[in-house]
């Protein structure tokens, strides 16, 4: 079993506190390692130490701060295979996912290194004779990243790379479930010299470490992704020091099933995203709109199609689509949702429980629901579970209007071979993503963002790397 330390300026450090937390194999519940659960204390000279190392940061050429990248890059793909073991072994995620997640995790840190020669400002005309005013791009500071433990690796990349890019310094606090790729990385780069300050983690609760990063006033912008519970925490305390904050939260994301659609493709992209990890994916189809003309038909494809799901251990050979939820509340929250929309008046069409296959572990079956209304809780709620309620309509609009009848915003689809449906929804949808005939997965140079509860702010492309700088006018007169 592993025993992991804090990393604070440039050493892995034991935490001021004694407290600890074990982290569990979800697929045998066995502790695979034992993590700080750290300290006010921990936060603050994790802090101190970005703080003070920034003012040599930011004076780098962005060149060279984005060779650090490149080589952070490197040893991931020196070390796929072992990083998507350990994460496969602390989450449940199979390891075909997993290695996925590693494998874009690299190409993240090269593609925000790219922006290093890139990163422009502007000269805005003057109204003065003889001046030029320069708008230049600043790094805000020590950013501080908060992580979930769903794609724990590859979040913790969409924090750090556009941050050390733009010139600020980071702490990242790791989700306390699925800390291990992120910590095990840390060690690996180690050779790397990055300087000390730079980058470091701390490990610990939300509402202890988290909060504590957030609070202290040097710190410049706290970026989380996580729930909207934490992200509303993170709001309240960032909000003395008017601290900047990037929120990406949860959804509940729709997905609508034309009669003119490619049922096939449809069928079979909502069943993938529905057993992708477990249904434990911020953007995957949390619920189902199907135009009532073929609704029985696509019944019966979901249902074959979630019939032939294999779910088994993360690391079993035989190519499994899904495995193990990812805990004992996770598996407990999603069982209490199925349980309750059961006595709101949903019908089970197919799973409904825990999986009784294995022995030990948090499985829950693929699930399929129907005569489900938008009183109900399991329409409104995100489940983050391999769970999908269905519901028909008679017109677009009906279902764009049941779509929109949410308060997340962060993804949506469309399936449909019409042009004008699908061009109509896209600009009817209130939502950060919509996606026309497939189903979930951004691109690294998109912008994810959600709307109305499901975030402030975005990731990814140009857009999610400005988050990270602030503005400055010089006004610069010349005789
Ligand atoms: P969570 O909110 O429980 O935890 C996320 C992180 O926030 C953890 O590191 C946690 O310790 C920290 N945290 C909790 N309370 C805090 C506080 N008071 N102050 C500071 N930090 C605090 O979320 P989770 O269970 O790890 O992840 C699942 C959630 O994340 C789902 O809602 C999912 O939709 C969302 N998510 C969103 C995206 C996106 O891109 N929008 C991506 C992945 C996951």
């Amino acid at each position: 079993m592993k025993e992991f330390n804090q990393f604070i300026n440039g050493q892995f450090v034991k935490s001021t506190s004694t407290k600890v937390t074990k982290v569990l194999n979800p697929c045998t519940e066995e502790v695979i390692s034992i993590i700080p659960e750290g300290s006010v204390e921990d936060a603050n000279l994790a802090i101190d130490a970005a703080y003070h190392a920034q003012k040599q940061w930011r004076r780098l050429a962005a060149i060279e701060r984005a060779r650090y990248l490149n080589q952070m890059a490197d040893v991931i793909r020196d070390n796929r295979v072992f990083l998507a073991e350990t994460l496969a072994a602390e989450q449940a995620k199979v390891m075909s996912l997993a290695q996925v997640e590693i494998d874009v995790t690299a190409e993240y840190f090269d593609y925000n290194a790219a922006w290093a020669r890139r990163i422009e400002g502007e000269i805005i005309q003057s109204d003065n004779r003889k001046e030029h005013l320069f708008l230049h791009k600043a790094p805000i500071g020590v950013a501080v990243g908060v992580l979930p433990w769903n794609f724990p690796f590859f979040v913790m990349a969409r924090k750090l790379a556009p941050s050390l890019v733009t010139g600020n310094t980071c702490v990242i606090k790791p989700s306390c479930v699925a800390p291990n790729t992120v910590l095990e990385f840390f060690k690996l780069i180690e050779k790397l010299n990055v300087p000390a300050g730079v980058i470091n983690y701390v490990c610990g609760t939300g509402p202890v470490v988290g909060n504590a990063l957030t609070k202290n006033p040097r710190t410049g912008i706290v970026s989380l992704t996580g729930s909207v519970f934490a992200g509303q925490k993170i709001m309240e305390a960032a909000a003395p020091n008017i601290t900047k904050v990037s929120l990406e939260l949860g959804g509940k994301a729709p997905a609508i099933v034309c009669a003119d659609a490619d049922l096939e493709l449809a069928a079979q992209a909502i069943v993938n995203s529905k057993v992708i990890f477990s249904g434990q994916v911020c953007n995957c189809a949390e619920r189902l709109y199907v135009e009532e003309s073929i609704h029985d038909q696509f019944m019966d494809m979901l249902k074959e199609k979630m019939g032939a799901v294999k779910v088994e251990d993360a690391f079993a050979t035989n190519n499994p689509d899904m495995s193990s939820m990812v805990s004992s509340d996770q598996v407990n929250k999603v069982e209490e949702m199925v349980n309750f929309a059961k006595k709101e008046g949903a019908e089970i069409v197919m799973g409904g429980s825990r999986s009784s296959q294995f022995d030990k572990g948090y499985f829950y079956q693929p699930t399929l629901l129907t005569n489900v209304n938008h009183n109900m809780q399991i329409i409104k709620e995100e489940v983050f579970g391999p769970v999908l309620p269905v519901m028909k309509f008679s017109t677009l609009d009906e279902a764009i209007e049941l779509a929109n009848d949410c308060e997340y915003g962060l993804t949506s689809s469309i399936f449909s071979e019409n042009y004008n449906k699908v061009m109509h929804a896209s600009m009817e949808l209130e939502f950060g993503e919509t996606y026309i005939n497939r189903q979930h997965f951004e691109a690294i140079q998109g912008f994810h963002a959600g709307w109305k509860k499901s975030g402030l702010g975005g990731a990814d492309g140009k857009h999610g790397m400005e988050e990270y700088l602030q503005t400055k006018v010089v006004y610069s007169q010349y005789r």
